[in-house]
């Protein structure tokens, strides 16, 4: 949108001096004519060239939660500043990368600067916005200089306590090493922000802590947490389940009360995996716990290195790590020496390629996590030696579509679903158009029920009142890996790819695109409006009964597992050591949250896993606070 423009271009002061036969500072006599005239040469010159412009400009670009709309000021050709006009993106992504963008069109007077690394919706969606307000104002980028960037260097620095991730894991660690007294603690997060998955967790399980105690939920104990994670899943490593197990109500009163993150007396009621309920969340989400923790971090002193990506080990001899070579945005290769490192870089479910490489579950599954779970920390253990374990799974659930052409970006539709098979005729078909399930069972019974399933997958048949329901919950759920809008859905309809495979029309016409076989779908529809009228699913033993309407449009809509969270990686000891496959530590080497593994097995219980970050990080910073301060 275009708000004001003065233009003093040598064009418009040569027209005025022609007409009014003055000088430029006479105010010139024009007809309407001439000033027509005189404005088409002005904005053929400043087409041609920005020379001259002066004004404000705004435009809009779609970021990654709604319009970002920047707004740049021209004085004479030149940006004098740029601004974002209300924008809607989360503070620790989209709104650090803003941040970022326009200070660096303020200080070089451009509008000539790269995207943030991580925060590619964000970035683009600001080019986007700079793109249509260089538009209103009649620019383009070639009106604006380019930063000249310095040639990349070798830089070498020295910490005490390097943390590679700047999640959950790593910035407790951070903070708890520095509470602890270690003074010289560097984390290097490759993101242009921190938080990292933890960011996106609902809550965190905090048995024994202050809080459980609060809000009366007595007979909680150690013993319980153990057994309550131990009957999850198989392959723990016991050592990790009792550390875990003691110590996750100690970190939430740590987080509480020293680092001031308002956990509140809200909790989940009803995992039927807690013996005792212990599911806490906090006030503005994990999002603001790392907001918070981050500035602690900085504030008492810690060095945070954003958007510095560690690539290597540097060991010596003996095979003792001793520091890392990272690389920063610049492109510059940083070598930091350390006393310790410790690895706190998450799961590995954003990388295509390491997931492909596994069997099992994960192959057929979609990923609806963040993009920085790339498995770098995994790899670079690999590199050195150290042993992995539970490399594979991940923490499965239902109701996962995936995005595009491959699966490693997917939506989570948990709830729409659920509610869509209570309430509507709507029911599941594996590829085989075979009911399989009670559609109304917990999300962990159809998830094991789809496991069982030909390529692990179902599909959602839906006649007109199921697919209303269910696309009215998918597109006004305000969670960003939940929210499919109805723009998109109708694309996805009209699409010939089948990734995602939304198929709709008559049965025969939906069937087919889907991939099912018309017949064998409208015999099971009809077995399906028998059970209704029998009044009992002697089959699967589903209660909520409603016939699908025969002669309404018919939706399907496919579905597979979905997991934001993988279990493998480090085999680590009691005290977060880097273990090698004989057994031996791996001297120097530290690993904590989700790049570990052991702690949750093969299948964690709610909470858990984040829970699992922030409590390893909490004691391994205070034990290498000691060992480091010796
Ligand atoms: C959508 C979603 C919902 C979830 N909900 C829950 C929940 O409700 N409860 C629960 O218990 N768990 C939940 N989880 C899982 C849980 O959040 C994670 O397992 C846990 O928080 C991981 O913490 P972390 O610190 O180990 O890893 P992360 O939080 O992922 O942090 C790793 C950090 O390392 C950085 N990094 C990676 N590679 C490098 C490198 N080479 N150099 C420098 N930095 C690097 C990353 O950018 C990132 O910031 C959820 C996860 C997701 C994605």
């Amino acid at each position: 949108m275009r708000r004001s423009v003065f233009r003093t271009s040598a064009a418009l002061l040569m027209a005025a001096t022609l007409v009014g036969c003055g000088s430029s500072t006479t105010t010139p006599t024009t007809t309407v004519q001439e000033t027509t005239k005189a404005a088409a040469e002005t904005t053929a010159a400043a087409e041609a060239s920005g020379a001259g412009v002066s004004g404000e400009f705004e435009g809009t670009g779609k970021g990654f939660e709604g319009d970002v709309t920047v707004k740049i000021t021209v004085k004479d050709g030149v940006l004098e500043s740029a601004t974002i006009v209300g924008d809607k993106e989360t503070p620790n992504v989209g709104g650090n990368a803003i941040e970022k963008m326009m200070s660096e069109m303020n200080e070089h007077h451009t509008v000539n600067i790269d995207s943030v690394s991580g925060a590619t919706y964000t970035s683009s969606g600001v080019q986007e916005a700079i793109a249509a307000a260089l538009a209103a104002a009649g620019m383009t980028n070639k009106d604006f200089p380019e930063i000249e960037k310095a040639a990349a260097q070798t830089i070498e620095k020295e910490t005490s306590l390097l943390i590679l991730g700047g999640g959950g894991a790593g910035l407790t660690c951070g903070n708890s090493a520095l509470d602890s007294g270690l003074k010289d603690v560097t984390i290097l997060e490759k993101m242009s922000y921190t938080g990292g998955a933890t960011s996106n967790a609902g809550g965190i399980d905090a048995g024994l802590s202050k809080l459980q105690e609060e809000v009366g939920l007595t007979g909680d104990s150690a013993q319980l947490i153990h057994d309550d994670i131990m009957a999850s899943g198989e392959n723990h490593n016991e050592d990790l389940v009792w550390i875990m197990a003691n110590n996750q109500g100690k970190t939430l009163d740590w987080l509480k009360e020293t680092e001031n993150v308002p956990f509140n007396d809200r909790y989940a009621s009803d995992f039927p995996e807690h013996t005792v309920q212990r599911f806490f969340v906090c006030d503005g989400g994990m999002s603001n716990a790392m907001e918070i923790l981050t500035n602690n971090f900085t504030s008492k002193g810690g060095n945070l290195e954003l958007e510095t990506k560690a690539e290597e080990f540097i060991t010596d001899d003996e095979g003792r790590v001793v520091g890392v070579v990272a690389t920063d945005a610049d492109g510059n290769t940083i070598k930091y020496k350390a006393d310790a490192v410790v690895v706190a870089t998450g799961g590995y479910g954003a990388n295509a390629e390491m997931i492909s490489e596994k069997k099992g579950d994960l192959q057929y599954a979609v990923f609806y996590g963040v993009k920085s779970s790339m498995g770098d920390g995994q790899k670079m253990g690999e590199a050195v030696g150290a042993k992995m374990l539970n490399m594979g799974y991940a923490k499965m659930y239902p109701n996962g579509i995936s995005k595009g052409e491959d699966t490693i970006d997917g939506y989570a539709t948990p709830m729409p679903t659920l509610t869509t098979v209570n309430t509507t005729g709507a029911f599941f078909v594996n590829k085989d158009s075979k009911r399989f399930v009670n559609e109304t069972l917990a999300f962990a019974d159809i998830k094991n029920a789809t496991t069982k399933q030909p390529d692990e997958i179902m599909y959602i048949v839906m006649d007109q009142t199921g697919y209303d329901t269910w696309s009215e919950m998918v597109s006004t759920n305000t969670s960003a890996v939940g929210n499919i809008s109805m723009e998109q859905q109708e694309e996805f309809f009209n699409s010939d790819s089948d990734h995602p495979t939304f198929a709709r029309g008559t049965l025969k016409e939906a069937a087919e695109k889907a991939g099912l076989d018309p017949e064998a779908l409208s015999a099971e529809l009809k077995k399906w409006n028998e059970t209704v009228e029998s009044g009992t699913d002697s089959e699967f033993g589903r209660t909520a009964l409603t016939k699908f309407d025969e002669d309404s449009t018919v939706y399907i809509i496919e579905q597979r597992l979905r997991f934001a969270t993988t279990l493998g990686g480090y085999d680590v000891t009691a005290n977060f050591e880097a273990q090698k496959e004989d057994g031996t530590v791996i001297p120097g080497l530290y690993a904590i949250g989700e790049v570990t593994a052991g702690c949750n097995g093969t299948e964690a219980i709610p909470g858990s896993m984040a829970a699992w970050a922030v409590t390893s990080g909490y004691i391994c910073g205070q034990q290498l606070a000691e060992s480091l301060s010796k």
